[in-house]
């Protein structure tokens, strides 16, 4: 088992090494340069050495992974960009090669709707280019592959499929210098479901048929935000997510895999991966070798957090029971749940506060623009109202939180504080558990204070950011 983990290091090398034995990974990712600069970062020969020196010497860090930066599009038809792009890709190489990385993870861009068949060729050359024109691996140091990472398939990615980056491959005569990175989050997005034995079994088949499984070097680790084919990229904590543990645990424990590094790019509490994420991830590989090995309750061994996302409820009972003999695991998820429900009521009762508000300045005098504000204030309320439902699986918060927007709608600003306490009021109602009630009680009463607050406030105030907000969409 090799689990790894993205670390900031702010510039500073080796120290790099260590906030990743502190985590208790034993590989780690770092960025080479600043991820959303062009500026490359200019590391003095002896700097690059004495990093070398210190890995390849560590006791604990098998590897260091590079990531390249992200404003990094190879298959833009914008020349200029096209150009910088390379550039930076060399530079990219140069400083994973003097680090005496064992991989340079690489978005590849997106042909933003061009079409991946007319972008082929200019990837491959400038893979070629890459290779060619970086500075030289020091010797006595293995040579740093460019890993391709495959990805969620939003808006003309390209590596939204194995098959996607099997041909980039194919276009450099199957260059061995070239390998894979695969994130878990970005094939699960991409619509590739792995989570069962036959769904891993499947994507081996796919990579060994492709391009080989010797080219797959390491994985990123993430749970995801986003369902099974959303294609989107959103990381989310391990057990955390809708892949959750249960369905990472085929993955991680395959035994062509389990020994692969595995990256962390989870979000932790904001500042990327911590220790008990690197405990949590150890865990859910241990459930999938238990899985391999035969030990029949392997699901035993998931954290605690790893449980799968419950369903969503399928009958259209009012009243939701708490069931009567509730396990810890069960407990412990019920909380977390209460926890998301009482977060997004809460979200919801915000913006639907915000945006009766705006039906306010709106009534005050009525311009186009503010037409146009208003009804992508309104959209993106709906949207809220939408995930927040989604988010706690339950048909009766989608319910709850549709009348929400509904009525805030249709109110003024003076009665936004009544009807925010008696939503809330409401939804207190429809929870499940104890806690669930009990947290969403203490959120009603903040935010009927909260919206009393609001509706104070100048009417300006409000207008500003419901203009804001639209703008942001
Ligand atoms: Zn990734
Ligand atoms: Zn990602």
């Amino acid at each position: 088992m090799n689990i790894g983990a993205h670390v900031r290091g702010g510039g500073k090398l080796v120290s790099s090494l260590e906030y990743g034995v502190e985590m208790g990974a034993t590989s780690i990712q770092i960025f080479t340069q600043s991820p959303r600069m062009w500026k490359p970062s200019q590391y003095a020969p002896e700097v690059l050495a004495a990093y070398r020196e210190a890995a390849s010497t560590h006791p604990t860090i098998t590897d260091t992974f590079c990531h390249a930066t992200y404003l990094i599009n190879l298959a833009s038809a914008d020349l200029d960009l096209y150009e910088k792009s390379v550039v930076c890709l060399i530079h990219n190489l140069s400083v994973a090669r003097g680090l005496g990385s064992s991989g340079l993870v690489l978005h590849v861009g997106s042909h933003l709707g061009a079409g991946f068949d007319d972008v082929v060729r200019q990837i491959a050359d400038a893979f070629e280019r890459a290779l060619a024109e970086a500075d030289p691996t020091p010797e006595g140091v293995a040579d740093c592959p460019i890993l391709i990472e495959n990805a969620a398939g939003s808006g003309g990615t390209v590596g939204r499929s194995l098959e996607e980056i099997r041909f980039l491959i194919d276009a450099c005569n199957g260059d061995d210098r070239l390998g894979l990175c695969i994130d878990t989050q970005h094939l699960w997005a991409s619509g590739f479901d792995y989570s069962s034995v036959a769904g891993t079994e499947r994507l081996i088949k796919e990579i060994e048929l492709g391009v080989g499984m010797e080219r797959l070097r390491c994985f990123h680790l993430n749970d995801s935000k986003i369902e099974l084919g959303g294609n989107r990229d959103r990381h989310a904590n391990i057990g955390e997510g809708t892949i959750g543990g249960r369905g990472l645990a085929p993955l991680v424990g395959h035994p062509l895999i389990r020994n692969l590094p595995l990256i962390l790019e989870v979000p932790g509490s904001g500042d990327g991966p911590r220790a008990e994420d690197v405990t949590v991830a150890k865990q859910v590989v241990m459930a999938g070798i238990e899985l391999y090995d035969g030990v029949a309750n392997w699901e035993e061994s998931l954290p605690v957090t790893a449980a799968f996302t419950p369903p969503p409820v399928k009958s259209v009972s009012k009243t939701v029971k708490a069931p009567t003999k509730a396990t810890a695991p069960a407990k412990a998820t019920a909380k977390k749940e209460a926890k998301k429900s009482t977060k997004s009521t809460k979200k919801v009762a915000k913006k639907t506060t915000k945006k009766a508000s705006s039906k306010v300045t709106k009534k005050v005098s009525a311009t186009p623009a503010k037409k146009a504000a208003k009804s992508a204030a309104k959209k993106s309320a709906k949207k809220l109202a939408k995930k927040a439902a989604k988010k706690t699986n339950s048909k009766a918060t989608k319910r709850a939180a549709k009348k929400l927007t509904k009525s805030a709608v249709k109110r003024t600003t003076t009665k936004a504080a009544k009807s925010a306490k008696k939503l809330a009021k409401k939804s207190v109602k429809k929870v499940a558990t104890k806690s669930t009630k009990k947290l969403a009680k203490k959120s009603a009463k903040k935010l009927a204070k909260k919206s009393t607050k609001k509706s104070a406030t100048k009417k300006s105030a409000t207008k500003k950011s419901a203009t804001k907000k639209s703008a942001k969409k």
